[in-house]
């Protein structure tokens, strides 16, 4: 714990990073630590979580705020600060199901030709609408992954032939070689040149695999995506990657979730924001208005008075906590426009309730000169 890295210092880049800059270093930083890449580097798959987690924090802004404040004690409540309960980062459907996968079965040192392996995993991705991302959805996603040949049932073989037990190796798919030193005979084993490894030949290969045994191939899969999922999350997708080798179990999907930007509301924590634009009548005499949210239209009333920048919360109207029970809120933030393109009788009107308006009306202009007379006398 105390020597956990800094989070900018594990995404390489500066503390004050846009969000795009972000997310493209997690995704280089994703890809180069990728434990399907490094299989049996322990050291690579503490980086790929120390990644993960950095990205957990850094593309939320509300962690992020905690964090660039507290730093870590902000945002892991093993620290005995911050947020209550539930997950660190408190989305539950985090990267621990895809370790599990990957390194589930993947480590254990040199295995045999013919054990079982489990398939690699597979990636693609899907872009969601702002909108989607607060509801949930079903998305049908494509891929590409590598598939047991049907002809020969993943022999390779020729259909009525059967791929042979490999003379040189005996079928293990390894060969010992025994080398004469000065400390005595050392042995070492190499993978067999006979059968490559597999520990059968096959004659006659299957016309449609190349006696492979294996193909790639499209497929499509209706994912269901949570309501209150993040831009650039992963959905682990179990037994939907590349087909085992030996009766081992297929690897995962992994599905990168886009969700594309909004024109009016901006995701910020579990939060919605908001701007509102309204006249400066209705910020002066007050109003019911009607405000966008993600689960449509909402009343609210402007109270008199209201100035510019006034923020106002509808409680319960943001996005689903991911994993948790709750939502979020729905900001709205005030805009007062001010008319343009008045005519003669509008701008008389104005005029006239101008001339009506007294210091009592203003607070902040009569203390903005109670000021001046002090500085100036
Ligand atoms: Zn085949
Ligand atoms: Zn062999």
């Amino acid at each position: 714990m105390a020597d956990k890295r800094d989070y900018y210092e594990v995404l390489g880049v500066q503390k004050g990073a846009s969000e795009d800059e972000i997310k493209k270093a997690y995704r280089q930083s994703a890809k180069k630590y990728h434990p399907d890449l490094h299989p049996g580097d322990k050291d690579c798959e503490e980086k790929f979580k120390e990644v993960n987690e950095a990205y957990e924090v850094l593309s939320d802004s509300e962690k992020r705020a905690r964090y660039d404040q507290f730093g870590h004690a902000g945002v892991d409540p093993n620290y005995g600060a911050g947020a209550g309960g539930g997950s660190p980062f408190g989305v539950d459907m985090d990267f621990g199901d895809i370790f599990s996968s990957i390194f589930g079965g993947g480590f254990g040192g040199r295995r045999a030709a013919n054990a079982p392996q489990r398939g690699g995993d597979v990636e693609t991705s899907v872009t969601i609408t702002f909108e989607e991302s607060a509801k949930g959805t079903t998305k049908k996603v494509s891929y590409n992954s590598v598939d047991t040949c049907t002809d020969c049932h993943g022999t390779g073989a020729a259909a009525g032939s059967q791929p042979k037990t490999c003379s040189a190796c005996g079928g293990s798919g390894r060969v010992t070689i025994n080398q004469r030193s000065p400390l005595g005979v050392i042995q070492t084993q190499r993978t067999c040149d006979a059968c490559h490894g597999r520990g059968k030949i096959i004659d006659n290969p299957c016309r449609r695999c190349n006696g492979s045994g294996r193909y790639r191939q499209p497929h499509t899969v209706d994912v269901s995506i949570p309501a209150g999922i993040r831009d650039s999350q992963i959905l682990n997708v179990g037994g939907h990657g590349n087909a085992g080798v030996n009766g081992g179990p297929k690897g995962d999907l992994h599905v990168y979730v886009n969700v594309r930007k909004h024109e009016l509301f901006e995701r910020r924590g579990d939060d919605v924001w908001c701007d509102l634009p309204i006249t400066f009548a209705q910020a002066s005499l007050g109003a019911e208005v009607t405000v966008p949210t993600i689960d449509g239209k909402a009343r609210y009333t402007i109270h008199e008075g209201t100035q510019p920048n006034d923020i106002f919360k509808l409680k319960g109207k943001g996005f689903t906590h991911l994993g948790g029970r709750g939502r979020g809120d729905h900001y709205c933030r005030v805009v007062v426009e001010i008319p343009k393109n008045l005519n003669q009788k509008q701008k008389d009107l104005i005029t006239q309730f101008d001339r009506s308006t007294t210091e009592s009306n203003y607070s902040k202009r009569s203390g903005f000169f109670d000021k001046l007379k002090k500085m100036f006398g």
